[in-house]
């Protein structure tokens, strides 16, 4: 068997599923009632600034009545437990994977718990709302605070930091990510190239599932113990 030392793992709104926090699209294609294009995208803050900051109001407000589950303990578990190299790397915008105790983590897309600062760049840490126009914590700027969150369209967080992760790792993981989603979907082919094993998590086959070496098919929070447990022995 091949040694394995350094992990890279990929998660998205799948892992965050059995906390109650709901996924992308839904069976009817809206995201909490919401097309994502209206809510989603630079041109939709632009449009309509006050739909989309109550939206994303109500996302950070909800987070409030959920708790990490059983997948987020058990990878803040590997975290801990892993003496090589590890990072994980979400899609997600909530703070779950956080609250249950995974330190070495990159938000790809932002934070919901976080404002982005138009006016200086700021990023502060954010518990409230949004929309009212609360004013700018380090410059003072009143109106100009956004949700700290990646857009379609604009370009993730952390990227180069991601790829040299994937480029050196010898194991890469994807956990309840549907894969549409680039450039995260993408990483499995970029960990492929490295030599990497590749490994997917998730309830049902993924657009790229043929992309992995193995895949298991369930509920993450079932799924991802379990794994965890045979990788730490
Ligand atoms: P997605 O909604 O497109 O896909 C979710 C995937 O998870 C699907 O493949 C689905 O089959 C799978 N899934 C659902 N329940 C599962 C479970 N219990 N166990 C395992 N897998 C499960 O989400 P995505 O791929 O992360 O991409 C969409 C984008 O949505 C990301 O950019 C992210 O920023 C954003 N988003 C984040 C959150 C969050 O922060 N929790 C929630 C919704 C959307
Ligand atoms: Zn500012």
């Amino acid at each position: 068997m091949v040694r394995i030392d350094n992990i890279v793992i990929l998660t998205g709104a799948g892992v965050s599923a059995e906390s109650g926090v709901p996924t992308f699209r839904g069976p009817d294609g809206l995201w909490e009632g919401h097309r994502v294009e209206d809510v989603a995208t630079p041109e939709a803050f632009a449009r309509n600034p006050t739909l989309v900051q109550r939206f994303y109001d109500a996302r950070r407000a909800a987070l409030a009545a959920v708790n990490p589950n059983p997948a987020h303990l058990a990878l803040a578990r590997l975290d801990a437990g892993w003496r090589g190299n590890l990072l994980l790397v979400t899609q997600n915008v909530d703070d779950l994977h956080e609250r249950g105790g995974s330190r070495r983590l990159l938000h790809m897309h932002g934070e919901l718990k976080r404002a982005l600062c138009k006016a200086c760049g700021a990023a502060p840490e954010w518990a409230g709302d949004l929309s009212g126009d609360p004013a700018c914590p380090r410059c003072g700027a009143a109106g100009r605070l956004r949700p700290d969150i990646v857009w379609f369209g604009e370009m993730p967080y952390h990227m180069a930091a991601i790829e040299a992760a994937i480029d050196a790792c010898d194991l890469f993981v994807s956990i309840g990510t549907s894969g549409a989603v680039y450039p995260a979907a993408g990483f499995v082919g970029w960990a492929r190239a490295a030599g990497a094993k590749t490994l997917e998590i998730n309830l049902d086959p993924s657009a790229g599932t043929a992309l992995f070496d193995k895949a298991r098919h369930g509920p993450a929070g079932a799924l991802v113990p379990q794994w965890v447990d045979e990788l730490l022995g």
